[in-house]
């Protein structure tokens, strides 16, 4: 059983290896993934910034495993800053905490990301702290909740699939913690997540409706239109203005729905990843829609 968990590891860390270095597969990730560099993705920030997009940068990785690997993301994130500040793009940065080496104990993870937070401070922008599976949750509350005390200029992403969000939302809204309000993207099981996708919309309505009346500057990071309409429908009762919310969505992810909101004066940011270590990233898209595998079939195909 062992060996045969190890065997099983070790070939999904080859294909892993073997996609992410393949320059076929490279062609086609270009959809989501739009650059491999920090300079590729700041060209694709100007050319967003010109057709009214905002944008966050997100160094892919994450769950690294030494800390010479965290410290080599933290540095990766300061440069995206140091960029973000040369090129005076209203962006900011996604960072995941495991990424900066959450796995490697609290305290290094800590001063990883005070870095980052304390440049984003000094430059006016702001780190947006990704939210990953239900096992780090708390512990990264209590981060983005000390760096908000500290700084202030961190967003805290929460997830309407687990019971526990409307808690969390309540805690991050009473400290002034901006929230990110995403589904979930992780796999989890139903002893701490709704296993109805029907459910799920129905916490995510109920939870962008007390964001928009209660939370500081709210994103709605979704692409689904039904989510997307009832919270415009609460803005118009309720007389909250476009710059007082955003709205975020993946770089590459229902392009039209994108261009509509911007269209009509919302605030719309997207999520732009970059980088090699773009599998984990990738595969979590392809399992939200299966029709990408389809898309992704066709072009290999045709490559
Ligand atoms: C800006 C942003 C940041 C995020 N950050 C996090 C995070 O920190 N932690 C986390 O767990 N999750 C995060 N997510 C992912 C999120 O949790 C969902 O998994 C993802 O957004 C799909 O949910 P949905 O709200 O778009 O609705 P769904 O009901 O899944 O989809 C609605 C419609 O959107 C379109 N769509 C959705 N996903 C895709 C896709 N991959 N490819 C093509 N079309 C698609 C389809 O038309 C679909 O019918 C983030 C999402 C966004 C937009």
């Amino acid at each position: 059983m062992l060996r045969q968990s190890f065997l099983y590891l070790s070939r999904q860390r080859r294909l892993r290896h073997w996609m992410e270095t393949s320059s076929h597969a490279r062609k086609l990730t270009a959809r989501f993934i739009p650059g491999q560099t920090l300079d590729d993705v700041i060209g694709v920030c100007h050319k967003l910034h010109a057709g009214r997009y905002l944008a966050t940068l997100d160094h892919l990785g994450e769950n690294v495993a030494t800390r010479q690997e965290a410290d080599t993301s933290r540095d990766f994130c300061l440069s995206a800053l140091d960029s973000i500040a040369a090129s005076t793009l209203p962006a900011t940065i996604s960072i995941k905490l495991t990424q900066l080496g959450l796995d490697l104990g609290d305290d290094l993870c800590r001063r990883n990301v005070d870095l980052l937070v304390r440049k984003a401070a000094s430059i006016g922008s702001r780190v947006e702290i990704d939210m990953e599976a239900h096992e780090y949750v708390d512990r990264t509350l209590n981060l983005v909740e000390h760096f908000q005390n500290e700084y202030g200029c961190v967003r805290s992403v929460l997830q309407a699939y687990l019971y526990r969000t409307e808690d969390d939302a309540r805690r991050m809204s009473k400290a002034g913690v901006p929230i990110r309000l995403c589904k979930g993207a992780y796999n989890e099981p139903a002893s701490v997540a709704y296993p109805a996708k029907s459910t799920v919309d129905e916490q995510y309505l109920k939870l962008s409706r007390y964001l928009l009346d209660e939370g500081a500057y709210p994103a709605l990071a979704t692409h689904d239109p039904r989510m997307i309409d009832s919270a415009l429908a609460h803005i118009a009762k309720t007389g909250r203005q476009p710059h007082e919310f955003e709205f975020q969505m993946l770089y590459g992810v229902r392009r039209d729905l994108q261009q509509s909101l911007v269209d009509q004066g919302y605030r719309v940011r997207l999520y732009v990843p970059y980088g090699t270590a773009w599998y984990p990233y990738f595969m979590r898209r392809l399992a939200e829609r299966p029709a990408n595998a389809f898309f992704i079939a066709r072009n290999l195909f045709r490559a």
